[in-house]
């Protein structure tokens, strides 16, 4: 696969988190294909291991390492590593991130006489551990790996930080309260970093995907027959592309985040990649 665009990162640092999955693997093979030495962290190492080989058989240079992004001291650990195997940290993309099944409502709105039936998640009976550890995940899993890694970039010419924001961070999706906040709490958390870093030139920016297919939700999105799903079908109404993104579709703004030459005075932003679902009321 080839970038859509050439940018230089060469003689960087990139430690990307949650890089054993769909779109963190794929944002650390378009680094490293623009010459950065790539760190690869994920809960489970098989999978940013296999990753790291890929980039590795490509003749680039990455390195996977087991971690779980709410665990500071096992990061320090992993810093240590990173600095004394490739350097200190230039670039860090805090990926690692998702919702729980138990933080969700099984219905998108609710009715009086829900209260009753108890098969139903409802607001009411929502786990608050889930909603807890959905928290943590996206948001603390984002700060700890922040405090870990940006004191190697304080006051270097170029430093970025990329935060992963979603379009529940401008208006809640139904069903998933804990995950939309915790990613409103990233978009707020990237501007909060952005003018606290400012003096120290690192630049801290967020990407918000809209949606996109892939094969891991296939099946959530398409009948067996191949037809949308009801849900499917409000997603493509609500994005005036009228389509899902392809998952290369955010390389693009990562890379132009990324490279100081050509965002060198964009900081704080949260960059929506998402046909205009962002944009549009439904009328
Ligand atoms: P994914 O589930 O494919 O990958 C997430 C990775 O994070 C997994 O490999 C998992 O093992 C790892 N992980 C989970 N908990 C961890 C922990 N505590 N410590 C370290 N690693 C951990 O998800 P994805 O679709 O690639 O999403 C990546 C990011 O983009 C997430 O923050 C997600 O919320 C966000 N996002 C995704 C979409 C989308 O359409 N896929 C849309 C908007 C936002």
């Amino acid at each position: 696969m080839k970038n859509p665009i050439d940018v230089d990162l060469s003689n960087k640092v990139a430690v990307v988190t949650g890089a054993g999955g769909v779109l963190c693997s794929m944002f650390a093979k378009a680094i490293a294909r623009c010459g950065a030495k790539v760190v690869l962290l994920d809960r489970t190492l098989e999978k940013a291991q296999k990753h790291a080989e890929e980039i590795v058989s490509d003749g680039y240079t990455a390195k996977a390492f087991q971690c779980n992004v709410l665990d500071k001291e096992t990061l320090e650990q992993v810093r240590a590593k990173v600095n004394s195997e490739l350097g200190t940290c230039d670039i860090l993309i805090n990926g690692a991130g998702g919702n729980k099944p138990l933080a969700t409502t099984t219905n998108e709105y609710y009715f009086s006489g829900d209260f009753d039936k108890s098969d139903l998640v409802t607001f009411f009976n929502l786990d608050t551990k889930s909603v807890e550890l959905v928290f943590n995940l996206n948001f603390i899993g984002t700060l700890i790996p922040t405090q870990v890694f940006a004191p190697d970039m304080l006051n270097k010419e170029d430093a970025s930080i990329i935060n992963i924001s979603s379009m529940n961070a401008f208006t809640p999706l139904t069903k998933i309260p804990a995950y939309s906040g915790a990613k409103a709490a990233i978009s707020n958390f990237t501007q909060w970093l952005a003018v606290h870093f400012s003096k120290t030139n690192i630049r801290v920016n967020a990407i918000a995907p809209g949606f996109f297919s892939t094969k891991q939700n296939a099946s959530l999105l398409f009948n067996p027959d191949g037809t949308p799903t009801e849900r499917t079908g409000k997603i493509l109404n609500s994005t005036p592309m009228g389509r899902f993104g392809e998952p290369e579709e955010l390389i693009g703004a990562l890379l132009f985040l990324l490279y100081k030459p050509a965002s060198s005075f964009v900081t704080g932003v949260v960059l929506p990649v998402d046909g205009g679902f962002s944009s549009y009321s439904g009328v």
